[in-house]
């Protein structure tokens, strides 16, 4: 197929006038992912150039060839730049801009040379090619693994573009220095006029625009999810998700038989640290008391903050007495922790708990899991705070009176 110079610019403009006005909308559907916003302001930029030089082209007057060829290199950096952004890469955003001055120096001293039009193709063709192989080497390696329906688009897309540039470059290769043989080849981001290439990468920033959009979709709607299940303040998983995974580890347990065992823990004393010295330190010690939990455990527990300054880690394959060792190092660790305005350290009491058998659901199960716990905590308190109790070691709850000892072992602070 052959397309004259004119039908293809006037395809061009047409088809850069409908990006230009996705991606500005995309500027701002985007703006809560950084690597959309570089995606969309960047395919703006290409869009905007790519218009002006269809409408230069098909002028015939070529003067917004040098600037527009810029432009549109200028935003294949920023598109490159989000795509690190995206898989927390290092961006180098210095050294890209940098990059780009050096081109555009290159391309400004090329294009007053007699032979400046063959240079500053070569120039833009030759850029355009490293920056799709750098685009496409970046998701192929960081993205390998990743579940996402956006990315092998724009890896597609990048490959097309590789293949079009490729060609175009040996193309402008090929053309008589000096001459003005320039004029039959096409626009500088498209393949040689004559050639199978010629609209490919109109096909391929459509499919990349596209592509790009959804992985910025991808990024806020997993931001999202996490958000739903993460608890603001603590960072540990809140009481939903906590909930939620408890009655996956109860049917774990059901199928495996593996002993799962859960930690109640509250932290003593609280409301003082907030009446004494105000919220924010209250805040700030829920905060640390977090921490010393979430170092505490294993990679398989799960905790959570189940509300106010109570707190629930879940240890799956663990017994009673295994979690014993988790509460020391619990009662350890949040025992460094300074109270603010010089009131001393800080205490939690926990009670322990282990799944025993019983017919019912997964939710009764759970409940029942965490009211011994819960019991455990509460007989914890009563007994002088600061320490652990199990669940096992205390009378059944309706019997009429403790059976001693109601205390589990006291915590080894020293171990
Ligand atoms: P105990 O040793 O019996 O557990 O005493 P306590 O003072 O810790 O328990 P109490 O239930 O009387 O007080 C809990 C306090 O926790 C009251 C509430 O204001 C505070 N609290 C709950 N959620 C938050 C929060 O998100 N931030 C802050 N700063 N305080 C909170
Ligand atoms: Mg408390
Ligand atoms: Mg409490």
């Amino acid at each position: 197929m052959h397309l004259d110079q004119q039908t293809i610019a006037v395809v061009m403009m047409v088809f850069f006038c409908g990006t230009l006005i996705i991606a500005a909308g995309l500027v701002f559907a985007l703006r809560a992912s950084t690597a959309g916003r570089l995606w969309a302001f960047g395919h703006v930029l290409v869009s905007a150039a790519g218009l002006a030089l269809a409408v230069s082209a098909a002028s015939g007057t070529g003067q917004l060839g040098t600037l527009g060829a810029f432009v549109f290199v200028a935003g294949w950096l920023l598109i490159y730049r989000g795509v690190r952004v995206y898989y927390g890469v290092p961006a180098h955003p210095g050294a890209l801009a940098g990059a780009g001055a050096i081109v555009l120096g290159l391309m400004a001293v090329s294009s007053g040379l007699p032979e400046g039009p063959q240079l500053v193709l070569r120039i833009v063709y030759g850029v355009l090619a490293l920056l799709s192989l750098a685009t496409f080497a970046t998701l192929a390696r960081a993205g390998r693994g990743r579940r996402s329906i956006g990315a092998p688009l724009v890896l597609v897309a990048s490959l097309v573009q590789l293949a079009t540039q490729l060609a175009g470059f040996s193309h402008a290769m090929s053309l008589p220095a000096g001459g003005t043989a320039a004029a039959p080849l096409t626009l500088y981001f498209a393949g040689p006029a004559d050639s199978a290439w010629v609209l490919a990468p109109l096909i391929a920033t459509l499919l990349g625009l596209f592509g790009f959009t959804v992985m910025a979709m991808e990024q806020i709607v997993a931001h999202n999810e996490s958000g739903a299940r993460i608890d603001a303040l603590t960072g540990l998983l809140n009481r939903g998700a906590l909930e939620m995974s408890a009655l996956s580890l109860v049917a774990r347990w059901q199928r495996d038989g593996q002993p799962l065992s859960c930690l109640v823990i509250d932290i003593d004393y609280f409301k003082q640290v907030n009446d004494t010295c105000g919220h924010h330190a209250g805040d700030a010690v829920l905060r640390e008391v977090a921490q010393a939990l979430d170092n505490s455990r294993r990679a398989s527990d799960v905790a959570g903050r189940y509300g106010g300054e109570e707190f629930c880690v879940l240890c799956p394959a663990t017994d009673e007495q295994q979690a014993s060792a988790l509460a020391n190092r619990v009662l350890r660790k949040v025992h460094a922790i300074d109270l603010p305005g010089g009131r001393g350290h800080a205490s939690v009491s926990i009670g322990v708990a282990q799944l025993r058998g019983g017919p019912g659901s997964r939710e009764a199960l759970w409940r029942t899991l965490f009211a011994d716990a819960d019991r455990a905590l509460y007989h914890a308190k009563a007994h002088g705070r600061d320490r652990y109790v199990l669940a096992s070691s205390m009378a059944a709850p309706a019997a009429s009176a403790p059976a001693a000892p109601l205390l589990g072992p006291e915590p080894d602070l020293a171990g």
